[in-house]
């Protein structure tokens, strides 16, 4: 996705990797093996540093579970940055993944977006704007599921499998101007 922004990619799992970048993402997967594997490296004191300098970043899906401040469930390492409480595996299970289309804020097109064992915003701080909410197929209430805080953006879906740029456009912009 960065390729095609024209914007060099590298892998981060060490503070001096960190160090060296101007942006950072964290890409879903599962977010209890994240938060282990970032204290295990030493990433997470690192990580609020950055981003309280105002490195932008960007989580999705686990990525945004581990940014956000806590879960509906058991307590997990999460870095506390994002004003958020999130629900994990909210839409259900994984036979339960979906895909959607979503009104995002500020932008006239539809975007698609694919939920695999998704979580969602329970609760949002006053200083996290909502971009973009889902409709919970199995409630059919609205879900918020895109937010950004500052130099923070979350999903909770995936917007690398679409092949949409939105999103990562919206770090690369706040990193130019950072
Ligand atoms: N269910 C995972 C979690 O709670 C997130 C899934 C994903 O990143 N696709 O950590």
């Amino acid at each position: 996705m960065l390729r095609d922004l024209g914007v060099e990619g590298v892998e981060v799992r060490t503070p001096e990797e960190l160090a060296a970048v101007d942006a950072l993402i964290i890409p879903g997967g599962e977010s209890t093996t994240i938060g282990k594997l970032a204290n295990l490296y030493g990433l997470i004191e690192p990580i609020r540093g950055r981003v309280r300098g105002g490195m932008p970043i960007l989580g999705t899906c686990a990525g945004m579970i581990f940014l956000a401040s806590g879960t509906t469930g058991p307590e997990q390492p999460q870095l506390d940055l994002l004003d958020v409480v999130v629900e994990r595996n909210a839409f259900g299970r994984q036979v339960d993944s979906f895909e959607a289309d979503l009104a995002i804020a500020g932008r006239d097109k539809p975007v698609r977006a694919v939920f695999i064992r998704a979580p969602w915003i329970h609760k949002a701080g006053a200083g996290v704007e909502v971009l973009a909410s889902v409709v919970d197929p199995s409630s059919g209430e609205d879900r918020p599921v895109v937010v950004r805080q500052g130099n923070i953006l979350a999903t909770s879906f995936h917007p690398e499998l679409i092949g949409e740029t939105w999103i990562h456009e919206l770090l690369v912009e706040a990193t130019a101007a950072g």
